[in-house]
């Protein structure tokens, strides 16, 4: 692996004069329409950035097809090396340790900028590790990855989820890959309850991780409430609020599986016996139970990313403005709501100003009690602000 690191090995990427901008501010994706030219092998997996006089401003991953050409590592004068790479991988790794424990076993191992990996995620679900691998540059260091995972943890199976919009773009293939014993199903737990997961069927990694606390949060909200679990997925915000002291539970979601999987959830919590499991359109649903004037004293709403795009962001507000104003029109007096929005590409100042609107349609007075965001196995690199994507509110209704 180290071959590709050499000097006759690596893209030399020139910088666009009056672009000096993208490299004083360290963010670490640089855009194709920032570079002058190119040399060096087509199929390098590390490129250099420099200025007009050849000195290195940045190296990292390349990539010849993505509008994304290098994904930075290191700036100026820090040399990249396989060994900064393998360091950052474990260091990832130790940063995580605290939170594993006998009642947590699942947990976002890499966070790709967050972890200073641009294009690399790895989610560790108890003996399974899942990796997405989204950049062509990256991939030539697979074994890296395989052998750092193995020292580090061990686990049964490590497999790549290749299945990503973006591995098309890079013309790599999207074909899954297990490495290991059995299949990567398994079972996590999560603050003391128990998830199957099956990477290979699932969204995304399989579970999401990131709403690990938001749904502890919805654990203390549940005692004697009617809860709804909409965008529910495989239950897991309806397996907390069961865990919480929930009189009910309703789990919505669109996809068969994946509501499938919530019963089972539900059954190895021994929490079946409350919950109901719909699987509907949760646009529709909401209007229909508010047709039928239920009420509920704790609604999650967990919707896709509506905005998978900018030019999206419009269409993904009234979304997210219809959802939530039938879901405001469901609370109970005092019920309180858990909504989130998980597109990048909405703010959080627009995600209140949706709910702004949403509650004054719904005549229902709201505030807001806490803002939420992903867990802390997720962090944000404050140079790549996108890999905030989620964001939520604690809303009350007060008449
Ligand atoms: N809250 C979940 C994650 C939700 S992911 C958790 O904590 O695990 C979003 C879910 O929305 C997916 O399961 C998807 O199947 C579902 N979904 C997407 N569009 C939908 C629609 N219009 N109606 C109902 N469910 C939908």
């Amino acid at each position: 692996m180290d071959e590709i690191f050499l000097s006759s090995n690596r893209k030399r990427l020139s910088l666009r004069r009056g672009k000096d901008r993208v490299v004083a501010n360290r963010h670490p994706w640089i855009f194709a329409g920032a570079i002058g030219s190119e040399s060096g092998p087509p199929d390098a997996a590390i490129g250099d950035l420099v200025d007009g006089d050849g000195r290195r401003l940045a190296s990292g991953f390349y990539s010849p097809h993505s509008d994304i050409r290098l994904r930075v590592l290191t700036f100026a004068e820090e040399e990249l090396t396989a060994e900064v790479i393998t360091s950052r991988l474990a260091a990832s790794i130790a940063r995580r340790r605290a939170l594993l424990s006998d009642s947590n076993d699942a947990v976002r191992l890499v966070n790709a900028e967050g972890d200073d990996l641009s294009g690399l995620v790895i989610d560790l679900y108890n003996d399974v590790a899942v990796v997405e691998i989204s950049n062509a540059g990256l991939e030539q260091i697979k074994p890296a990855v395989i052998d750092v995972l193995r020292q580090e943890l061990r686990p049964r199976q490590i497999y790549f989820n290749n299945d990503l919009p973006a591995r098309r773009v890079e013309k790599l293939s999207t074909d899954p890959e297990g490495i290991g014993e059995g299949t990567p199903a398994t079972t996590i737990v999560e603050n003391g309850l128990r998830f199957e997961v099956d990477p290979a069927a699932g969204q995304k990694t399989g579970f999401f991780l990131d709403q690990r606390e938001n749904r502890q949060l919805a654990r203390t909200l549940a005692s004697g409430k009617r809860v709804l679990n909409l965008f529910s997925y495989t239950g897991a915000f309806g397996v907390y609020a069961a865990a919480g002291g929930a009189t009910h539970v309703e789990n919505v979601d669109g996809s068969q599986v994946a509501i499938e999987q919530a019963r089972r959830n539900h059954d190895i919590n021994q929490s079946s016996n409350i919950t109901t499991f719909t699987i509907a359109d949760a646009f529709a649903h909401v209007r229909k139970l508010d047709a039928e004037k239920q009420r509920f004293g704790l609604v999650v709403c967990d919707p896709p990313a509506f905005a998978k795009r900018r030019v999206e962001v419009d269409r993904a507000a009234r979304g997210y403005k219809d959802v939530n104003l039938y879901a405001m029109r469901l609370l109970e007096p005092r019920a309180t709501m858990l909504t989130f929005s998980c597109s990048g590409h909405m703010s959080l100042d627009l995600f209140q100003k949706v709910i702004f609107a949403a509650a004054l349609d719904a005549d229902r007075r709201i505030s807001i009690l806490r803002r939420l965001t992903a867990a802390p196995d997720h962090p944000v690199s404050i140079y790549c602000p996108e890999g905030e994507y989620l964001k939520g509110f604690l809303l009350e209704v007060r008449e």
